[in-house]
């Protein structure tokens, strides 16, 4: 593993390199295979393309595995350069980021990555978050690959190659407005006027392989519609141990936050609870929360007033809390020891999580805050907010008037 300060930039004498960010999906697939195999698409030299591969640690198994057998020896045959990054903590600043890999010959993917998106999520007590920019793709995709382009090209001008398809104009637009003197953003996709379903056919024609979608295992967006979840539950019934972790992140977040399902509006586990091919899968992932060691949390969070239409919610700010950490039976007699304590009876609506409510939010969508003790694996870091303590003392004090 390097620092990207390790690996020497592209070659002086190219003056205008080609960087792919390389998702592992359907897309720049498509794109680097029709460089690969038919010169007369690319108007550069192949040892003027560098590709990039940011990894969140969470890519589905048989993503991986059919790039290693597909990709990877392409790339040796052809001597493309592949730089595999990924990071080193939750924090880009404070962490950086680590090469995997870096070589012409590539015979090793990567994919587990090292610090991974889901360690972040387990840490943070949550899951992604669909709400406006993608910014877990941004935390664990984007940012990663900046830093490396930014060590590999120097001052020079670079081509950034991405695969949005012929339908994703609009992307491409937003994309253009990062373009600056130095970076210039190129969509062939968009130029050869492909869609998915070409890219998927000439993938297809030369790896004899139908792509499958490349996305964290836990992806809420590949959930977002009947057919992402469809796929995903496949998926998930011949790779039992990402649709356990899946299962695992929604528990501990939606034991903190009832709100937090993996679904738009609902949870995973009441979904896989629907599908009877998913049974041994529930009984794995039912053993692994029942040997996990569990803590008792404490939850505040506190909704503020909104500062240009006070009666409406600010952004929450929210304080976690482990009390104690032990056995989930343990932790269970805590918990209802602690509803006795506060003269308050363990709630059992949320038949995954039993919670101690000490104090519900009043409205829906107007200022507020809660309190709930409630047990989980002991995953979730203890973590006070920065704007926390400021705005729980703010509405201790308006609830005294
Ligand atoms: S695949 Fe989904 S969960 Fe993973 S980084 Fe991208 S948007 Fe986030």
């Amino acid at each position: 593993m390097l620092d990207p300060t390790a690996i020497p930039p592209v070659p002086a004498h190219v003056d205008r390199p080609v960087i792919l960010s390389y998702g592992l999906g359907v897309d720049s697939t498509a794109i680097l295979l029709r460089w690969l195999s038919e010169p007369a698409s690319r108007d550069f030299p192949l040892s003027h393309l560098t590709v990039v591969v940011a990894h969140t640690g969470d890519e589905w198994a048989n993503t991986g595995a059919l790039v290693t057998e597909h990709i990877l020896p392409r790339l040796r045959a052809a001597g493309v350069r592949l730089v595999q990054v990924a990071r080193r903590g939750p924090s880009l600043a404070r962490d950086g980021v680590v090469v995997l890999d870096d070589s012409r010959a590539p015979r090793t993917l990567y994919s587990q990555g090292t610090y991974k998106l889901s360690d972040e999520m387990f840490a943070a007590g949550t899951v992604p978050q669909t709400g406006g920019t993608r910014i877990c793709s941004i935390h664990a995709k984007g940012e990663p690959n900046d830093l490396v382009i930014a060590h590999l090209v120097g001052s020079r001008p670079y081509r950034h190659v991405l695969g949005f398809e012929s339908g994703e104009c609009r992307r491409a637009d937003k994309d253009r407005t990062y373009d600056t003197d130095q970076r210039h953003g190129e969509y062939p996709l968009i130029t050869w006027k492909w869609d998915r379903a070409d890219c998927l056919e000439r993938i297809f024609a030369e790896t004899g392989q139908w792509w499958p979608k490349s996305a964290c295992s836990f992806c809420p967006f590949s959930l977002s519609n009947q057919e992402g979840r469809a796929r995903t539950l496949e998926r998930f019934t011949t790779e039992p141990e990402p649709a356990c972790l899946a299962l695992r992140m929604e528990h501990t977040a939606t034991a903190l936050n009832p709100r937090q399902g993996l679904l738009p509006t609902a949870r995973l586990i009441d979904l896989a609870r629907g599908f009877p091919s998913m049974g041994a899968t529930l009984e794995r992932f039912a053993a692994q929360v029942a040997d996990a060691e569990h803590a008792l949390y404490r939850v505040r969070r506190v909704w503020p007033p909104k500062r240009e239409a006070p009666a409406r919610a600010g952004r929450a700010a929210r304080a976690v809390e482990i009390m104690a950490t032990g056995s989930r039976g343990r932790m269970r007699a805590q918990l209802a020891a602690t509803a006795f304590e506060h003269t308050v009876q363990v709630d059992m609506s949320d038949a995954d999580h039993p919670r101690a409510w000490v104090q519900r939010r009043s409205s829906v969508a107007g200022p507020g805050a809660e309190e709930f003790y409630t047990t989980a694996p002991a995953t979730a870091r203890h973590k006070v907010g920065r704007t926390f303590p400021r705005a729980w003392a703010d509405q201790a004090q308006q609830a005294l008037f």
